[in-house]
This record gives C-alpha cells, sequence and structure tokens, in this order.
C-alpha cells in the first residue's frame, strides 16, 4: 500500500472519529528515523534494578550477593496480587542489594538490586509457547506475569492483573494505544515501523485474554509508514479484526480517557476506570512484550529509549537493557555536556527534571531528552493570574485550573476535590497556555500530595481513636467484670456464714437431749439460731443447777 492510500484510508477513518474538549497543538521535535533495525545500547558494567518500578507491592529479592545469575533469570519475585517479578537484564554477579536513588520527581531511593556483568550476556535457557494462537486466557496471563511485564505507557502497572477480566466486567473494545502525542518522544513509532508483527500478535494474545469483541490499534496520522506496516500485518489475520486506526495529531490525544473519547465517543465518567465502561487500553509496546513473553518466552529486560535533545550528538532511538546508568546512554548518544541546560525524563510536557544522570533507566523510562536553553527556555517567573481562562479551554477534561490553582495555593483540600482535581492528568496544556506562567501542574501535584497525605493522617488518627475506643470497651467490660466478682464474692460469703451458723446451730441442736421436742417445732416459728443459743443456754442452766 503506498502512502497516498493510507491518507485515502485516513480521511474515511477521521469521519468516524469523535472530538474530546480542549488540547494543544504543540512542536512535535520528534526524529521520525527509519532505520529498519533498533539498535542496542551496549551492556554496562553494572545494572542497577529498582525493586519498585511497577505500581503495587515491590518484588522481593530471590538472590543474595555474591550470587551469579543467567540473563533473564528472576531475582526478585512479586509479592500480593498487584506486583511484577525483576529479571536479571545480562548474566553476572549479584553485587549489593540496598538501598538507591531512582528516577522520581521526589529524589525517591527505593531497593535495588545492582547486577556486575560478566560480559558474557548469557541466557538461561527458555521457550515460548509451542502453539501460542491456540493458547487458553488463563495460560495468556500466566506467560505475562511469569514475564514480569508492566504497562509501558508510563502507567507501570503489572499487565497480568490488567488481562485478568474481572468477574462481572466485560471488555467489549480493547484499544492499543500507540498515540505517542508528547513531544520528543518517538519510541512507540520506532517499535510500530520496525516491529509491527510483534505489536499485532501482542494486541491478538491481549484481545484473546480478555475475551474482547474489537481491537483498535490507534496511532497519531503523522507516521504513515508505522500506519501502513500494521496496516499490512492485520490482513493477514482475519480471524480476530484488528483496526488500525489513525487520529488527527493533537495533544494529549495519547491519554487514556482521550483516546477513548475520540475512538468510541465514551467518557470514562470521574472516579471511574475504563474497564467500567468496557474498555481496556494498553500500550504498543507492552503488547509487544507480551508477544515476547507469550511467543519466545522472554521476559521484560530490555524496552525501546528515545534519546533526543540538542545537547546530544545523536538524537535516537535505542534498544536499552533495564538498569542501565542514564549516564551511560548520554554517553552512547554523544552527550555535549556545555550545552545541556536540562536533562528530563519523559517529555517536556509531563516528564520531570532529572537531578543527576547516576540513575538507572526503569521499566517506565520511555525518553531521556537533554535539552539546549535554545529548545527548552529556563522558566520565566510567574506573574498574577489575570483570569482568562485560556486554561479552562485547553483543559482535556474539562477542569477549571483557575480555580484549582487558587485553592491549591490557599491550601483547601476540600474545595480542591470540589473541583475534582484527581481528574487532572498532569497534561500540563493549562501551564502551556498560561499567559502569566504559572506553573499550574506543579499547584495541582502539590495540591494531590496534600490530600494523600492528609487522608493518610486521617486514617491514621481514625486507627488510633478506634484502638483507644477499644481499648476503653476492654476496660469497661475489665471493671464490669470485677465487680461482678466482687459481688458474687460478698453473696458467697455471706452465703457461707449462714451455712456455718446453720451447722453450728444443728450441732447444737444434737447435743440437746430434748431434741425430739426441738424438732417437731415449726422451722419459722423462731429464729433457728436464737432458738439454738436460747437451748444451749437452758443446758448451761442446767448443768448449773445440777452442780
Ligand atoms: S490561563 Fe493562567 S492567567 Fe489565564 S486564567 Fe488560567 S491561570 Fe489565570
Ligand atoms: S494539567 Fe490537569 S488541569 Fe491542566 S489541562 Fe491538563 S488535565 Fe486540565
Amino acid at each position: 500500500m503506498s502512502i497516498n492510500s493510507v491518507s485515502v484510508n485516513l480521511k474515511q477513518k477521521v469521519k468516524n472519529l469523535f472530538t474530546y474538549p480542549g488540547g494543544v497543538k504543540v512542536d512535535s521535535h520528534k526524529i521520525h528515523d527509519d532505520d529498519t533495525n533498533i539498535r542496542f545500547c551496549n551492556v554496562p558494567e553494572r545494572l542497577t534494578l529498582s525493586l519498585s518500578q511497577h505500581i503495587g507491592s515491590p518484588a522481593i529479592p530471590v538472590v543474595n550477593i555474591g550470587d551469579k545469575v543467567l540473563k533473564g533469570q528472576v531475582i526478585a519475585d512479586q509479592t500480593g496480587h498487584i506486583s511484577a517479578r525483576i529479571h536479571a537484564p545480562t548474566s553476572g554477579i549479584i553485587e549489593a542489594i540496598g538501598q538507591y536513588p531512582i528516577p522520581h520527581p521526589s529524589g525517591l531511593t527505593t531497593k535495588c538490586i545492582v547486577i556486575k556483568s560478566d560480559g558474557n550476556d548469557e541466557w538461561l535457557p527458555h521457550k515460548g509457547a509451542t502453539n501460542p494462537e491456540s493458547l487458553s486466557p488463563y495460560d495468556i496471563r500466566t506467560y505475562v506475569e511469569n514475564a514480569g511485564v508492566v504497562g509501558l505507557g508510563g502507567a507501570t502497572f503489572p499487565s497480568a492483573v490488567k488481562i485478568d477480566k474481572s468477574p462481572g466486567v466485560r471488555i467489549h473494545t480493547l484499544i492499543i494505544n500507540g498515540a505517542e502525542c508528547e513531544p520528543y518522544i518517538s519510541c512507540d513509532e520506532a517499535l510500530m515501523k520496525q516491529r509491527a508483527e510483534e505489536v499485532v500478535l501482542g494486541a491478538r494474545l491481549i484481545q484473546k485474554a480478555l475475551l474482547a469483541k474489537k481491537c483498535i490499534i490507534a496511532l497519531e496520522d503523522d507516521i504513515p509508514i508505522a500506519y501502513e506496516r500494521l496496516t499490512e500485518i492485520t490482513r493477514h489475520y482475519l480471524d480476530h479484526k484488528v483496526d488500525v486506526v489513525q487520529i488527527p495529531e493533537l495533544y494529549p490525544s495519547g491519554g487514556e480517557k482521550q483516546l477513548i473519547q475520540i475512538l468510541t465517543g465514551l467518557e470514562v465518567p470521574t472516579k471511574k476506570i475504563p474497564a467500567q465502561i468496557g474498555v481496556s487500553v494498553i500500550n504498543v509496546a507492552t503488547a509487544a512484550s507480551v508477544y515476547r513473553a507469550v511467543y519466545q518466552g522472554e521476559p521484560l529486560i530490555s524496552r525501546i529509549i528515545t534519546l533526543t535533545g540538542g545537547a546530544l550528538k545523536t538524537s535516537t532511538n535505542v534498544e536499552v537493557l533495564l538498569g542501565t546508568p542514564i549516564e551511560h546512554l548520554l554517553h552512547h548518544a554523544g552527550l555535549d555536556e556545555q550545552r545541556l541546560s536540562r536533562l528530563i525524563m519523559g517529555g517536556p510536557m509531563m516528564g520531570f527534571n532529572l537531578p543527576s544522570a547516576q540513575l538507572p533507566t526503569l521499566k517506565a523510562t520511555n525518553c531521556i531528552l537533554a535539552a539546549t536553553e535554545d529548545e527548552l527556555a529556563p522558566l520565566e517567573a510567574a506573574m498574577p493570574c489575570i483570569r482568562c481562562g485560556r486554561c479552562a479551554d485547553h483543559c482535556p477534561m474539562s477542569l477549571l485550573p483557575q480555580q484549582m490553582y487558587w485553592y491549591s495555593k490557599n491550601h483547601d483540600l476540600k474545595k480542591i476535590q470540589d473541583y475534582n482535581i484527581f481528574d487532572c492528568i498532569e497534561c500540563g496544556c493549562c501551564s502551556y497556555v498560561c499567559p502569566s506562567n504559572i506553573p499550574l501542574v506543579q499547584y495541582f501535584r502539590y495540591g494531590k500530595a496534600e490530600v494523600h497525605k492528609d487522608r493518610c493522617q486521617k486514617e491514621k488518627s481514625d486507627k488510633a481513636r478506634n484502638r483507644h475506643e477499644l481499648r476503653e470497651q476492654r476496660l469497661e467490660i475489665i471493671k464490669k467484670e470485677k465487680a461482678e466478682k466482687r459481688k458474687h464474692m460478698a453473696a458467697r460469703k455471706k452465703e457461707m456464714a449462714a451455712k456455718k451458723a446453720k451447722e453450728a446451730a444443728e450441732k447444737a441442736a444434737d447435743n440437746n437431749p430434748d431434741n425430739s421436742s426441738l424438732e417437731s417445732k415449726p422451722e419459722n416459728e423462731e429464729d433457728p439460731i436464737k432458738a439454738a443459743m436460747k437451748r444451749v443456754q437452758a443446758k448451761k442452766e442446767a448443768m448449773k443447777k445440777q452442780q
């Protein structure tokens, strides 16, 4: 198929698409390289694997310092339902297990395993399914889980959990997301162009696992070669129909909720997830990893990363082993340190500044942007809000950024939640268009973090209060039990005294010669004790007289 015929198809498809509010047109700055092969970055001396490079519980090490490991060997196992395994990206020796800094806006450190490469890059023997097309949904999920696959579009949610159809949830449409709308980033484009078959076969497996009727691979309309290659591959597989759809280039069309809206016209309601409206969105690189896990039995140990920016000699997409130090990549791409102004992980809209290059790559690392001052000028000083409303006009989630900014700034946590701050996808459209240069997204991140902190504190104090109340209840019960016991003891004492007195009386009565006459008296006629005492007295007097 020629590129011209592709664009004819596009016009037909666009007619069936829907729109979403807001969004911005941004300069793409992408490398549209047409290499037939994605080049591999060489193996570094050391790899640092974070045990928390996915959403959910951190993985736990199953190796010890000094162990020899092979490429593809499990070095940390998943814990709990939402977690993912970590595998050795190359062969070598476990050199350390401990806390190391990882790329994160907060400068976070996490537990990591450090592997010193032995230079052999020797694989653990592995093989894929004999007949992948005949696997059951359960088998597909097992392969994906064993391979430690997570969402590579940035979410890093464990894929085995995502493709596990929850009871009562029916996924009718699977969307494979190749809409890489963020400027500078082109790793998904390279993948779709050069490994289109992996994407399509991976998409088919996921569709089968989810029992989804429909599968759409979506990509932006500025990469016709990728569209052509994907379309060509899907023609071979007519049993499960996979549609390849181009969408207009607009930021942030690759956002999960925006893409669903463009392709289906469905809106994901606030506080809901796509699965609740029958749609699942999975990134193209994740689909390719699912393909590798099932067809080749290969775990997720590498990913394609865009190395770009004016401070690099070569902008390129390379396949990188997870845990590779960022400085190793910058060296690979020929960094000119004199020209470097900002080092960013991700793109200029949603990425974050890296404090240093001595940090490892993660499963979520899709781009390293080494920008010059000309490319990304330092932020100008923020000025007061002029209430122009541009931020709201461009917000793809139909939020009111101006109000959210105001209440975040004033730490009014109730109000920011009333304005649905948690629906904000942090796309940065509002900051991008703000004429007052207000770093709105930073305020929203701060606001969300404060709400989380507040909720945690509230949860803590609720737990403490519950503990206190339970303790009070326990003490009250103990007090009552003690009182009951005391009462019971007093009654028992009284009973014993009465019994003793009665026994004494009976004994005295037994010693009385006129026993029969006493016995004949009705019991309640006179107090038996008094009567006994009288009898004792009478006996004493009788004895005196006898003397
Ligand atoms: S775009 Fe900026 S100046 Fe305009 S209303 Fe929004 S925050 Fe205020
Ligand atoms: S960052 Fe949030 S508030 Fe701003 S445009 Fe994006 S979704 Fe809307």
